[in-house]
């Protein structure tokens, strides 16, 4: 048991934490999972994804990880020895680049400096270069969730539209889908692949994929073995409702309300909640005379600020601090970043006073861990929140004075 009294904040990026609402949906017996009451819930939740999404056509959903989910877009789409397009914007890319060489795949993995998005007239050179349309998928991260760097896929679509080039468009939301926004249909994506324990709010454990006629016709002729992962197994028995296997059905009932939760609240609200924490955050990290690792102002992720500790200072250790004294945790560095940044989550059901904690956690944590900074963070991003205030709250006025 945790020595730390108190409220935990869950502060990382993801598994963010999971409201009320819907840790009560899931508080329920299971039940017959080829029967008529699931049939109605499967429908429900697998109706929902497709809004959240933003697709008419289908979302499948298995019980897995993200990274399930990165696989089931390989093997239902690819051959091996085929080759796809990825770029290097930080460790998810990487993991998923290592994932596409195991299964054969031939990578060309574009290098990148994790601090900027994908480029999207890099893509489009590589494209126009490969006239012998080798290229057989795109496959890029949306938001990097090890760098706090968000890309633009609608410009990497123009960008391979431009190019006039058949590649499929492959694309992990798993940290985005839910906190930032996203159009599966017109963006023209083939594939998006996503998670539940981020944006949606729930415990980790189910992995989404939305699928375009494209990915879908690729699927019926492409030579990857699969038997778990086969679309064509999963979207047979989801016309009506029903899985070819067991079911979560506990994550599915949770599922249903975190999807209520986002329709009611209106995708528009929750993208701009999120931005308007994010420009809150990199205020105060700035006032703090921190860096955000973050270099493109247009790539700045909705979803979680990575902060690069100054030099000779370890960032780990200042988590540590934070977790003992406050009982917050933050997100470590990853990878090459490990102890050179840590990452403060502001996704999921994220609102202004819980910033305003988790930012008060972080400069008390500075003070306490000796690291240079000046003091007033808190008070800037007040000011952020205040300067974009959609509520035009009375008491948000107040507070920043
Ligand atoms: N891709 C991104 C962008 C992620 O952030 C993560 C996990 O944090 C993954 C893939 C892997 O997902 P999972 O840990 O659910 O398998």
């Amino acid at each position: 048991m945790s020595q730390r009294p108190g409220h935990h904040f869950l502060q990382i990026p993801g598994p963010s934490p999971v409201p009320e609402r819907v840790i009560q949906a899931m508080a329920r017996q299971v039940i017959d999972h080829r029967g008529p009451e699931f049939r109605s819930l499967g429908l429900s939740v697998l109706e929902g994804c497709r809004a959240i999404f933003k697709t008419s056509g289908p979302v499948v959903i298995y019980p897995s990880s993200g990274t399930g989910a990165w696989e089931a877009a390989i093997v239902n789409t690819l051959s091996p020895g085929d080759k796809v397009l990825m770029a290097e914007t930080g460790h998810f890319a990487t993991l998923w680049r290592q994932m596409a060489g195991r299964w054969g795949l031939e990578v060309d993995f574009m290098p990148g400096d994790w601090r900027h998005g994908v480029d999207p007239a890099a893509i489009e050179a590589r494209l126009v270069e490969d006239r012998a349309r080798a290229i057989k998928a795109v496959m890029v991260v949306h938001n990097e969730t090890s760098t706090g760097v968000t890309s633009r896929i609608g410009e990497i679509r123009k960008a391979m539209d431009r190019a006039a080039h058949p590649a499929l468009l492959l694309v992990d939301t798993i940290s985005s889908l839910g906190s930032a926004d996203y159009r599966h249909d017109e963006w023209g994506v083939d594939v998006t692949v996503s998670c539940s324990q981020k944006g949606l709010m729930l415990p980790p454990g189910l992995g989404f994929i939305a699928i375009s006629d494209k990915a879908l016709a690729a699927s019926k002729t492409n030579k990857m073995p699969r038997s778990y992962w086969d679309w064509s197994e999963m979207l047979k028995p989801n016309a009506e409702g029903f899985f070819p296997y067991t079911p979560a059905t506990t994550l599915l009932y949770g599922l249903q309300e975190a999807l209520t939760m986002l329709l009611e609240e209106g995708l528009d609200q929750v993208f701009a909640r999120h931005q308007r924490l994010g420009a809150a955050t990199r205020a105060a990290v700035r006032a703090w005379g921190l860096e955000v690792l973050c270099l493109e102002p247009a790539e700045y992720s909705p979803v979680l600020t990575a902060v690069l500790m100054p030099p000779g200072h370890d960032a780990d250790h200042f988590r540590k601090i934070v977790l003992d004294s406050f009982n917050m945790s933050l997100g470590t560095g990853l990878a090459k970043l490990a102890g050179k940044v840590f990452r403060i989550g502001h996704l999921g059901e994220c609102n202004d006073l819980v910033l305003m904690a988790a930012l008060t956690g972080v400069e008390m944590g500075l003070a306490a861990a000796g690291v240079p900074h000046r003091a007033g963070g808190v008070a800037a991003a007040m000011r952020e929140l205040e300067a974009r205030d959609t509520t035009n709250s009375p008491s948000l006025r107040i507070a920043a004075g």
